[in-house]
């Protein structure tokens, strides 16, 4: 008989929030790893906001998953079988194996993981996320001692890793957060100074506001995590010289924010930002972390260490089973992951 794996591939394109009709949890024959190739089973899989990208056919960094395709995403699990020098059977590793229990990969597209730490945190305070805030603040924020930090999905891997870098360097660090609990977590887990509740506020004025007080000397870096309502009450509070690394927008994501400016003749409200932006000489960076893999052996050794410390704290919110990734990843979308989202599936 043969052997079989589980797969959840993509079913349909959402429209607006993904559903559960969107995705279709499917078995299919067990790969066999050819010359140079390694099969894994899967323990945990990663869920990322990039993922309702994918999910989106329109013009992007990176092509969208096919209809029936497996949906993609980075794993780690187990070598069970290997035609490569590289791994041996019982070797961690980690690899993009998708939404899958099981995944073949060619031995230089996988990673042998730290034996030393858990592995799911090559998932996310030390995989790709917490890399993404690491090099989002150093290369494009440039933080300086004295200067005031705002990140919203504060609690969220690169919120979280954002906000501690940053503290560790003597900046004064906001976070926005939705909920009381998250903003706990912000000030208390992860050591900002001072949180503020997205969801308390109906509109971006009375967000700037209640900001405002809680920065008062004006913000230096604002790490655009979420766009939208955060982004238009932050602006007006942004100091001369100031820098806004952009890394996301998940509050568009639901609405096609990925791809409609990218690719449509749709007008740019950014022309009406020209002003600000001139006057008080802004440093505005968008950034695709998968461009940078080259600072990540730096990033691992600086930073690997003081997890393994405990100087930098980790949290995770890990959903049971392969097939309620579908529902984690759309409470993802909606702020109900509280820390890192992990799906284990094995
Ligand atoms: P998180 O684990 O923090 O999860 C997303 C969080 O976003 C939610 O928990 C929620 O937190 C917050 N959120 C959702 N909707 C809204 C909204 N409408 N307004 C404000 N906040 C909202 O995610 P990550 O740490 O993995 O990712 C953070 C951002 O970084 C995302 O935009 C992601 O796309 C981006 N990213 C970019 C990369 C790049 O290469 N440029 C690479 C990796 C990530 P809360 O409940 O606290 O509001």
């Amino acid at each position: 008989m043969t052997e079989t794996m589980q797969k959840i591939t993509l079913a349909a394109r959402p429209v607006g929030a993904p559903k559960d009709s969107d995705f279709k949890l499917v078995e299919a024959p067990l790969p066999e790893p050819k010359d140079g190739e390694v099969l894994v089973r899967v323990h945990y899989m990663s869920l990322d906001p990039y993922m309702r990208g994918r999910m989106d056919d329109a013009k992007s960094y990176a092509a969208p998953v096919p209809i029936g395709g497996t949906m993609e995403g980075g794993c780690v699990g187990e070598v069970i079988a290997s035609k490569s020098d590289a791994f041996k059977a019982g070797d961690m590793a980690f690899g993009m194996f998708g939404w899958a229990t099981h995944g073949c990969l060619p031995a230089k597209e996988m990673r042998k993981l730290d034996a030393r730490l858990p592995i799911t945190t090559a998932l996310g305070v030390l995989g790709m996320p917490g890399f993404t805030g690491w090099y989002g603040l150093m290369e494009l924020g440039r933080p300086k001692e004295g200067e005031t930090l705002v990140v919203a999905a504060a609690t969220g891997p690169v919120g979280s890793m954002v906000g501690q870098i940053a503290k560790a360097r003597g900046l004064r660090t906001v976070a926005i957060a939705g909920g009381a609990d998250k903003c706990k977590l912000a000030t208390e887990k992860f050591g900002f100074d001072a949180a503020i509740d997205h969801r308390a506020y109906d509109d971006a004025g009375s967000l700037r506001k209640a900001l405002a007080e809680v920065a008062p000397k004006g913000i230096d870096i604002y790490f655009e995590n979420v766009g939208g309502k955060v982004f238009e009450a932050v602006l007006p509070l942004m100091n001369t010289f100031g820098r806004i690394p952009v890394c996301g927008m998940i509050s568009g994501y639901n609405a096609g924010a990925l791809g409609g400016n990218v690719q449509s003749d749709v007008p740019d409200r950014l022309p009406m930002l020209w002003r600000s932006i001139l006057v008080k000489q802004m440093s505005i960076n968008g950034f695709i972390i998968s461009n940078h893999y080259d600072l990540y052996g730096k990033f691992l050794s600086e930073v690997a260490p003081l997890v393994a410390s405990g100087e930098i704290a980790v949290l995770e919110d890990i959903a049971e089973g392969l097939e309620n990734a579908p529902r984690a990843f759309m409470g993802l979308l909606e702020g109900r992951n509280v820390g890192k989202q992990i799906v284990k599936v094995v």
